[in-house]
């Protein structure tokens, strides 16, 4: 119940046990369009450039820059957590010029702060914000800031790392122009795949670009060249193929419970959550309505040992719960409710460890 990885279900660790058959199998192909064409259900959206990046999250947000930025770029990055951050040290690395707006850690992403900053630069080309600040629990709103930047001419480049399958997520609705994700968090497969979407005008600006992006690897020509859409498919590195088996089942077992009905399941067993941490006295860090039903910020109350209550959980009851991150490092912990490990069976373990860590740690 930390910050991710989530549980994993068990059909998706027996998926990964198939045999792994080569990457240009004429199986493998079909498998990798049918594999898209969930990625397309969970994203909610109809780009044909929807494919999973043979690496963790990180490197979904490295691809949407490095593709769609390209040197003296100017690009508007909100950041309200770590994750921001990231972003605006690789549209550096991109050499590419970020304009950064900062927020308090705990805030959503103000849209009136983000439009004054868009009117000041009028050359900014790309808008890039997460949606759901792992770092603090809370969410900002995608649909509001993906209208501000393509009112100011600028591309939206969209975080979905710990949205995708926890909370409301429709990318062609709200107008996301790029977006990318993480398989760890709400869809509880492992570690080690990203997925990203571009839409057509993504795909534009991609191929308006002067020089190919610095890096050969997330080229996201190159990608496609293996991944389609198309039926020729050209060797470009050798695909996770039982990771890639992880995902599919993974996404399956979502299209099974349903978008709308994993919605649910997250906002209701974190109102369980809530509920038994309010009746121990503990608070959450973040306003009621910024919160990240997968992702709980709550205040260490005072005089107790943080990092010693997370020992005890882990040692006694077998359950992670998370530190917090820079300037909320000691102050709060973070707990998870992301996918497999979003149920009431993970709640009761975690509110029955917490009072018995609070009774016995010093
Ligand atoms: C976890 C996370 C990432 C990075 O994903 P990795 O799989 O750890 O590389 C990026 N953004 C957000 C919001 C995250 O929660």
């Amino acid at each position: 119940m930390g910050p991710g990885p989530s549980d994993v279900y068990p059909q998706v660790l027996e998926a990964m046990s198939r045999p792994t058959i080569g990457h240009l199998d004429p199986a493998f192909v079909s498998f990798m369009d049918e594999l898209n064409e969930l990625l397309r259900y969970a994203l909610q959206t109809e780009n044909t450039v929807t494919l999973p990046i043979s690496a963790p999250g990180s490197a979904g947000m490295e691809c949407c820059l490095v593709n769609l930025l390209e040197p003296g770029d100017r690009c508007v990055v909100a950041i309200n957590g770590v994750f921001g951050g990231r972003m605006a040290e690789i549209v550096r690395r991109c050499e590419a010029h970020p304009v950064v707006v900062e927020f308090e850690w705990g805030k959503p992403v103000d849209p009136n702060k983000v439009e004054e900053v868009l009117k000041a630069n009028p050359d900014a080309v790309a808008l890039a914000f997460v949606h759901a600040e792992t770092s603090t629990g809370v969410r900002s709103d995608v649909s509001s800031l993906c209208r501000l930047a393509s009112e100011h001419d600028c591309l939206s480049i969209v975080d979905a790392v710990t949205s995708l399958g926890g909370i409301e997520l429709c990318m062609d609705d709200w107008g996301v122009d790029a977006i990318y994700s993480g398989t760890q968090k709400c869809l509880s497969a492992p570690p080690g795949l990203s997925p990203v979407s571009f839409n057509a005008t993504a795909m534009a600006k991609l191929n308006a670009r002067s020089a190919p992006p610095q890096s050969w690897f997330l080229d996201m020509n190159l990608l496609t060249g293996y991944w389609g859409p198309g039926a020729k498919r050209a060797y470009h590195h050798t695909a996770p193929i039982n990771t890639l088996y992880a995902l599919h089942e993974a996404l399956q077992i979502l299209k099974q419970e349903g978008l709308e009905n994993a919605w649910k399941r997250h906002a209701d067993t974190h109102q369980q959550l809530r509920e038994g941490l309010e009746a121990m006295g503990l608070e959450f860090y973040v306003e009621p309505a910024d919160r990240l039903p997968q992702l709980n910020s709550v205040i260490v109350p005072p005089g107790i040992d943080e990092a010693g209550v997370r020992s005890f959980l882990l040692e006694q009851f077998n359950l992670e719960i998370g530190a917090g991150l820079g300037p909320l490092a000691g102050k709060i912990w973070r707990i998870g409710l992301m996918g497999a490990s979003c149920t009431q069976r993970h709640v009761s373990l975690c509110l029955q460890g917490l009072s018995t860590a609070l009774a016995e740690t010093p």
